[in-house]
């Protein structure tokens, strides 16, 4: 546990060294730690060294682990950055804060809907597929202007930015500049991309958002011993 507030220090100042060395402000940076496997206590560890800022992929742990460490530190924001079903979207825009991952008209409706409903309007990022990985989540680059304007127009819903997961033996580069490219000409200003082994080089591409688990909190667990 002690461990996690060291690898945070440690991360954060790669990110400030990273962003420097971009000629940004270190604060243009935000860390999203991804605690997906990990147990309530390692986010304790995170939040007692001053992280406010956490990733999970799945609704279902985020509800197991963040509403009793909400009641401790109300200044916590919750990301969802894994698929969204549309059966749990009630559940997402309740507990969660930004939702990272729109990836299709269904999903982008349900959404809007259920802000609409509950009065809880998310920030929004659109997640694109820009490695066209058909296993992947995302909307195609091709795609992604008229579904972005779709989102925003149509829909109304609070898009403010993309996020994109690189093809694992690919150079993320390539990636990270594409991601910047549609959201530059779409007028978006957030970029979240970057995890734990390229996080520097996607903040040369200009991230806003990094998303790093493995570098803080270590090797992940087994899924079943996620929840407590
Ligand atoms: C797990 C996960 C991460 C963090 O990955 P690390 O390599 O452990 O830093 C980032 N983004 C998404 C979408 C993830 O699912």
């Amino acid at each position: 546990m002690q461990e996690i507030g060291a690898n945070l220090s440690a991360v954060r100042g790669r990110i400030e060294g990273a962003a420097r060395a971009a000629g940004r402000a270190a604060d243009a940076v935000t860390l999203v730690a991804v605690s997906k496997t990990h147990p309530a206590d390692s986010v304790r560890a995170a939040l007692a060294a001053g992280q406010r800022v956490f990733g999970e992929n799945r609704v279902q742990e985020a509800l197991a682990k963040f509403p009793g460490l909400r009641g401790d530190f109300p200044d916590l924001i919750l990301h969802l950055i894994g698929p969204l079903q549309t059966n749990k979207v009630k559940d997402a825009v309740a507990h969660c804060d930004v939702i990272e991952t729109v990836d299709r008209l269904r999903l982008a409706e349900a959404l809007a809907r259920e802000m609409e409903r509950s009065g809880r309007r998310l920030p929004c990022f659109i997640e694109v597929n820009t490695g066209e990985e058909p296993q992947k989540a995302g909307v195609l680059p091709e795609a992604a202007d008229a579904f972005i304007a779709d989102c925003r127009g149509r829909l109304g819903l609070p898009i403010v930015g993309l996020m994109c997961i690189p093809p694992e033996h690919e150079e993320p580069a390539l990636h990270f500049a594409l991601l910047r490219e549609i959201a530059k000409r779409n007028g978006l200003d957030k970029l979240s991309m970057g995890m734990s082994a390229d996080f520097e080089t996607a903040i040369r591409f200009g991230a806003t958002h990094v998303r790093v688990g493995t570098a803080i909190f270590g090797a992940r667990r087994v899924a079943a011993a996620a929840a407590k």
